[in-house]
């Protein structure tokens, strides 16, 4: 049983960097999160995400349906489901999970050895700001609440196994496919 835990702020370029790490290892298999937030316009539900309403997920949180959950932004609320993932584990997959700081820092202390933790560092929060712009999926407001949790998210970065700058795109998949390389080996 083992995690990989890619843990970053919205925007750093994580998303593109979990696809191409799930084409080049066919043993990762991805968390399929539950969230309460609305699909984006290329999002599809049990794909990207299992969108829930807010009733539907909180009514999870009380069966205890999650391995770890989080109000990531006021009202959306985002959590891995121990369905999900327990059936991964037992056709022997590394799963690999994309969610924020605190979903990543409670999974590590969780499965301690089990898991490697990399915290993908943007290469500057001008940077980011461009990237989230870039994206066109948020309004000004959602930009603003996401660069203040990203500046608080940063301050975590220390309490992940890897610190990754991802500033050029290949390099950062270079570094990270080396670390998930030797993590994978038996
Ligand atoms: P977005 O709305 O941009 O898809 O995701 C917002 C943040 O929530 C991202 O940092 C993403 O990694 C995180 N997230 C996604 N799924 C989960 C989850 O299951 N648990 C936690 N704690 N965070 C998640």
């Amino acid at each position: 049983m083992k995690l990989l835990v890619l843990a970053a702020p919205s925007g750093s370029g994580k998303t593109t960097l979990v696809h191409r790490l799930l084409k080049e290892f066919p043993k990762l298999a991805f968390s399929i999160s539950a969230t309460t937030r609305k699909p984006r316009l290329n999002e599809q539900d049990g794909i990207d995400y299992h969108f829930l309403s807010l009733t539907d997920f909180k009514r999870k949180i009380n069966s205890e349906s999650f391995l770890e959950w989080e109000e990531v932004y006021e009202n959306n609320f985002y959590g891995s489901l121990k369905s999900d993932v327990q059936k991964l584990w037992s056709k022997g997959q590394t799963v690999i999970f994309d969610i924020d700081v605190h979903g990543g820092i409670r999974l590590k202390k969780k499965y301690d050895l089990n898991t490697l933790s990399i915290f993908i560092m943007p290469p500057s929060i001008d940077a980011l700001e461009n990237r989230l712009r870039e994206r066109g999926a948020d309004s000004e407001e959602r930009i603003y609440d996401r660069l203040a949790k990203a500046k608080e998210e940063i301050s975590f970065a220390k309490k992940f196994d890897h610190v990754i700058v991802n500033d050029q795109i290949e390099v950062a998949f270079k570094q990270i496919h080396s670390l998930v390389t030797k993590f994978m080996s038996p």
